[in-house]
């Protein structure tokens, strides 16, 4: 819980922050408990000063992004969750004299960049087409699809940490696997993506847009449509997938209160009716955990960022 004496001094650094937010609103999961305060922060001077005031009075914080891999606890998150505002949400070439290094902010959203892409005939991100969320969000799970991930085609990220300070680090800098991005020397939860560059290659904006409409085709035969979920619930393990084995072990379709193993792809967890609490998911969560390991040895992780 936040005083009221920091809920004034944080509403002076950015008047954009509400307090007591449920995070089932910002979350795709349209589950979760509260944070005691979201702020939208409009740019990087006030987010330079809420890192501060976070550091001086002890405050917990995180970043989130469009919340379509998280799921925020029903005790909720004591401290401050940040989005990054309209500052954060610009798409452009880096410079002239690099016309395929495309420059994007942390907060945009991946389907305006890959919109602005395919106008400017810049491919390679089309295998996106399709997922929700922002980039920072996008880099800081290195997301992907049918065989491609976004580390790919990074060329370098700017970075603020839990100390205000904003490095620059090349893609060369960057640890990315599967699902993860991390940066030597900071605590992957508490570094803010400000911004990304991306090297493209010169294609035709028709090819691309066919070739994202095919990728939103088959995303759309093989994922549940119009429910809440976070996607992939679990990480697939090596050589396997988890939707594999989740079906394999009997789960297709199982339930806990409000959250079900989906009847179209075993390996997303949806929130049937809108009604799940993060409870039911986790619990969930846990059952599938251990009869797949039960069944098969396999101990699935999750993909989801729980908080
Ligand atoms: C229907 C559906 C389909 C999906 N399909 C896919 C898929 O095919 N492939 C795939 O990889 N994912 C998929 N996802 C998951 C999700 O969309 C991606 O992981 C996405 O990149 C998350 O972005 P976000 O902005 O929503 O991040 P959030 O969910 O808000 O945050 C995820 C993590 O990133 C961190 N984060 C967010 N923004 C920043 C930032 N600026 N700097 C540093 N850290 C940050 C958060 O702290 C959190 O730890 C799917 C989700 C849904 C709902």
């Amino acid at each position: 819980m936040l005083s009221s004496r920091q809920q004034q001094e944080i509403r002076a650094c950015c008047e954009t922050v509400s307090f007591d937010v449920s995070m089932a609103a910002y979350s795709t999961f349209k589950a979760g408990g509260p944070a005691a305060a979201l702020a939208d922060v409009q740019n990087q001077d006030q987010l330079a000063a809420l890192l501060e005031y976070c550091r001086r009075e002890a405050i917990p914080w995180r970043v989130i992004g469009r919340g379509s891999n998280i799921l925020v606890t029903d005790s909720g998150f004591n401290g401050i969750l940040f989005r990054l505002g309209a500052a954060f949400r610009t798409v452009g070439l880096k410079n002239e004299s690099e016309p395929e290094v495309v420059a994007a902010g942390g907060g945009c959203l991946l389907a305006d960049l890959l919109g602005w892409c395919r106008r400017h005939g810049l491919g390679g991100l089309e295998f996106l087409a399709g997922i929700p969320g922002g980039v920072g969000g996008a880099v800081r799970m290195n997301a992907g699809a049918f065989g491609h991930a976004i580390g790919e085609l990074l060329h370098s990220v700017s970075i603020i940490g839990a100390d205000g300070v904003v490095k620059q680090k090349t893609a060369d800098m960057l640890s990315l696997g599967y699902r993860c991005c991390t940066v030597e020397g900071y605590d992957p939860n508490q570094a803010i993506i400000l911004s990304v560059t991306l090297r493209l290659q010169p294609t035709d904006g028709e090819q691309i847009a066919r070739d994202m409409q095919n990728y939103m085709l088959q995303r759309k035969k093989n994922q549940p449509r119009g429910v809440p979920s976070a996607g992939s619930f679990f990480k697939n393990p090596e050589n396997d997938y988890a939707g594999r084995l989740i079906e394999t072990s009997g789960l297709k379709g199982a339930r806990v209160g409000g959250a079900r193993v989906s009847p179209v792809h075993a390996n997303f967890i949806i929130n049937d009716g809108g009604e799940a609490s993060a409870a039911d998911i986790l619990e969930l969560m846990h059952t599938v955990q251990e009869k797949v390991k039960k069944e098969t040895g396999i101990f699935l992780e999750p993909e989801v960022h729980i908080f």
